[in-house]
């Protein structure tokens, strides 16, 4: 309502009387080479950028090695920490046509940036969640006959015909049907109204070329597929990839390389990284010989020392186990394009660097330093912490400032 207690339809219908109303200008919203998320940077303790072309490419690359397979992607986990929804939309534009996510919200947010493009829920159908699949177009992966019965009644009742995908299990022994289940099903599935659109397996541990599990399971898939003809099929993850062809099924399934980890360890990474993590400098302060930095008193200055104090921490998903004492080193940091070791235990909030051996004007309050990238890469910052870089990668915090850089 305006001062005069009329509502904004009179005031049209008004000015309309006197004179119509000027068109609106179209703008064609250009497609901004560079979005943001979570707080602004000036006021974030970490900044997060995640490079969009470079997981354009990752994605291409992947496709031609496993040509002529289609190349999904698996963006399940916020996109492997780098947020789903800039992630599934470049991968989109690059021509990404299958995506699989872990459960039904994150279904529900690659969704809202993918208008058509197939997506498959890898953790299957919860009870009574049929419904909430027809919603959004998503498809189940289906993993026990408990789960496809579900679906098929949801189907038959509903008429629903989205698709799933039928999982079996080839020596994971996670999820799946079990391949004597899936070999007395295939019958009814090819005749039948079952909407199977997809048949899959995954890989135990394809990062290992040599690991006889590989051969055990691409000769169980081959003969699945033979079973279940007509139906594409997928098998391979990110490292499934470099594995003979045989690996690969009609659709494959990178996860970890398109964000730029290594899909071949103990070989050379032929993967761009897509994110560098920075943390910011909020104090710098001189601590003498034989004083201890950080909690636990188990980091000593050896010489009168400079700590720069960055504010990232593990509830940002920066390792605990990365802290560094008097006995282990920890992580590094680059700072002015120097690496500098960590000092003492890392904390929730913080984290300490000792700048000694930089000039002193060079590290200043309110300078960023890397702690993620420039050549400081994610399987060696995973292989440090005692895990791998999938983890540290999906646990990035969700208190960064995000900047998406590049037209993906
Ligand atoms: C996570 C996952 C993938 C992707 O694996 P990466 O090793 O990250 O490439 C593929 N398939 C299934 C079933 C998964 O759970």
């Amino acid at each position: 309502m305006d001062a005069r207690g009329r509502c904004g339809y009179d005031r049209f219908v008004m000015v309309e009387a006197e004179s119509p109303p000027a068109a609106e200008p179209i703008t064609a919203e250009p497609m901004p080479p560079l979005a943001t998320a979570g707080p602004p940077a000036a006021e974030a303790g970490g900044v997060l950028t995640v490079d969009l072309a470079a997981l354009a490419a990752n994605w291409r690359m992947l496709g031609s090695r496993a040509t002529p397979s289609e190349c999904g992607a698996v963006v399940k986990a916020d996109g492997y920490g780098c947020g789903i929804g800039p992630v599934c939309a470049a991968l989109a534009r690059a021509g990404c046509r299958t995506f699989f996510v872990a459960d039904l919200a994150e279904a529900r947010a690659a969704r809202a940036v993918l208008p058509d493009q197939a997506i498959y829920v890898l953790n299957g159908l919860l009870p009574g969640t049929g419904p909430a699949f027809a919603e959004i177009g998503a498809r189940p992966v289906i993993g026990s006959l408990v789960e496809l019965a579900e679906w098929d009644a949801f189907c038959a009742a509903s008429g629903w015909r989205g698709g799933a995908a039928l999982h079996v299990d080839t020596g994971m022994n996670r999820l799946g049907l079990s391949p004597e289940e899936a070999v007395a099903l295939a019958p009814r599935v090819r005749t039948g109204n079952h909407g199977i659109t997809l048949l899959m397996s995954h890989l135990v541990a394809a990062q290992t070329p040599e690991h006889p599990l590989n051969a055990t399971q691409i000769a169980m898939f081959r003969e699945l597929r033979a079973h279940y003809r007509g139906i594409p099929s997928s098998l391979a993850n990110s490292s499934g990839i470099f594995l003979p062809a045989g690996a690969h099924g009609d659709l494959v399934r990178p996860g970890a390389a398109l964000y730029g980890i290594n899909p071949t360890p103990g070989r050379p990474n032929p993967m761009h990284p897509v994110v560098r993590l920075q943390a910011r400098i909020v104090h710098v302060r001189t601590v003498p010989r034989g004083a201890t930095v950080g909690y636990d008193a188990t980091w000593t200055a050896r010489r009168p020392s400079r700590i720069a104090v960055a504010a990232i921490g593990y509830a940002d998903g920066f390792p605990r186990a990365l802290s560094a004492s008097d006995e282990r080193p920890g992580a590094e940091a680059i700072v002015a394009g120097r690496r500098c070791p960590l000092a003492g235990r890392i904390s929730m909030d913080l984290l300490a660097i000792d700048v000694t051996r930089l000039p002193e004007d060079v590290c200043r309050r309110g300078d960023l330093v890397t702690l993620i990238g420039e050549g400081i890469d994610l399987d060696t910052v995973g292989a440090s912490a005692g895990t791998i870089g999938y983890e540290v990668l999906a646990r990035l915090g969700r208190r960064f400032h995000r900047s998406y850089r590049g037209e993906g």
